[in-house]
């Protein structure tokens, strides 16, 4: 028997090829999400994946985690982003959930058998996250009363809670927020009309409107002054399992153009055989290994003091070297790279949509740019020339 991590990656790789490959094509089609494929993916172990065996879960460190989505994201990278979600919110409800919302809700999380979603985004706050206003207010029998709206909510009317990040006084800033545990059904939550995503159309999306939505004490995930703080820990969790499952989707590309270049015959050889045609899956051969070292990197350090900026230099450089990717096999595919039974248009989709999700390669950027001027200050200071240095 191999280890733990070993069995999940087989059955991941399993749930790739047997579940998502021959059927994602039928669900953009469709346009409802699988639920049929997600509850495989729940008994095969997928969608509990670092939560602790005692409520159901797999239990897995977060650095051996994380790879399956580079074998889900083989088949469709929106299904392993949704699925990633789901983990992390199932992690987060084991970890810092009330005994009572652990009771009612973690073997259903840990199983698949209910889904989970974060609701952080507002249509007027995006990147600037600190910027919302969703409201929640403490009753006098110690239940919130919830009031706004959430833009971008993946798994929208099709996940059965939403982890909902919320503002709990006027104060500018992240010390009056928290995280509260909105379960779908709760009376006052509705959902706007679904956006129009057709490269990854069977995943909804949607805003989200809490009109006077009651809930339980139990349902508080981090108390007041956390929300934000905790939702940075998640988000770079999601980032990592973004440039994980981006590995996957290079993968695919590459063997797609590949594939398709042993076999295409031209000036008395084939496609693979010109040098220059080498030379670009060349350079998508060493994007995806390096992607690979850097993601597995990140993901060993979340947790860590280095987790953040780690976690920001994946997401700024393997969704990049993803869309390069699906351009470059695009391109060496000539007009066939834009059939749509190759596959390639989806994945340029996918990649490009890999860039924003859960902060956008700009906002990687300006999390890498603090860290250098952190690192600036502790560094000997060099003379610059007479008057460089004078305002
Ligand atoms: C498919 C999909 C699913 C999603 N699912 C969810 C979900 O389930 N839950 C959730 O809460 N959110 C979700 N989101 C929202 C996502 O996290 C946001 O779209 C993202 O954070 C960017 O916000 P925005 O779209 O408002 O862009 P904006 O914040 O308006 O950014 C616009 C542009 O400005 C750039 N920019 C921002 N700040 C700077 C800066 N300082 N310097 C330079 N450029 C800058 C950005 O990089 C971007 O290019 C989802 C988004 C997508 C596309």
């Amino acid at each position: 028997m191999g280890s733990k991590i070993d069995e999940i990656l087989a059955a991941a790789r399993q749930h790739c090829d047997a579940v998502i490959k021959p059927e994602v094509d039928d669900w953009n089609k469709a346009g409802v999400w699988p639920r049929a494929a997600s509850d495989k993916a729940g008994a095969a172990g997928l969608t509990g994946l670092y939560a602790p065996e005692e409520w159901g879960g797999q239990g897995l460190p977060l650095g051996e985690g994380i790879r399956v989505y580079e074998e889900l994201g083989k088949g469709d990278g929106a299904y392993a982003f949704a699925l990633s979600m789901h983990n992390i919110c199932t992690f987060a409800t084991c970890g810092y959930g009330t005994e009572a919302f652990k009771e009612k809700w973690a073997r259903d999380l840990t199983s698949g058998r209910k889904l989970a979603n974060f609701a952080l985004t507002e249509p007027q706050s995006g990147s600037d996250a600190a910027n919302m206003y969703t409201r929640a207010t403490i009753n006098g029998d110690g239940t919130w009363t919830i009031n706004g709206a959430k833009a971008w909510v993946s798994l929208a009317g099709e996940a059965d809670v939403y982890l909902t990040v919320v503002k709990t006084g006027d104060g500018k800033g992240h010390k009056d927020m928290a995280m509260i545990a909105i379960p779908k059904d709760a009376a006052g939550v509705s959902f706007g009309p679904r956006y129009d995503t057709p490269s990854y159309n069977f995943l909804p999306l949607s805003e989200m409107y809490f009109d006077n939505v009651v809930v339980s004490e139990d349902n508080i995930i981090l108390p007041v002054g956390q929300g934000l703080q905790g939702s940075l820990m998640a988000i770079d969790i999601a980032r990592v399992s973004i440039a994980s499952g981006c590995c996957g989707l290079i993968e695919s590309a590459l063997d797609t153009a590949l594939g398709y270049a042993k076999n295409r015959k031209m000036f008395s050889g084939v496609n693979l055989d010109l040098d220059g045609i080498q030379w670009m899956l060349g350079d998508v051969a060493t994007d995806l290994e390096a992607s690979r070292l850097l993601y597995r990197a990140a993901a060993n350090a979340l947790g860590t003091p280095e987790g953040p900026v780690m976690a920001a230099h994946a997401k700024k450089f393997v969704p990049d070297a993803a869309v390069r990717a699906a351009n470059t096999c695009t391109q060496v595919m000539g007009g066939s790279g834009l059939l749509a039974q190759y596959g390639m248009d989806r994945l340029s989709r996918l990649s490009q949509m890999l860039r924003i999700v859960d902060g956008t390669t700009e906002i990687s950027r300006v999390v890498i740019g603090r860290a250098l001027k952190k690192r600036a200050e502790g560094l000997p200071d060099l003379p610059v020339p007479k008057g460089y240095g004078e305002e």
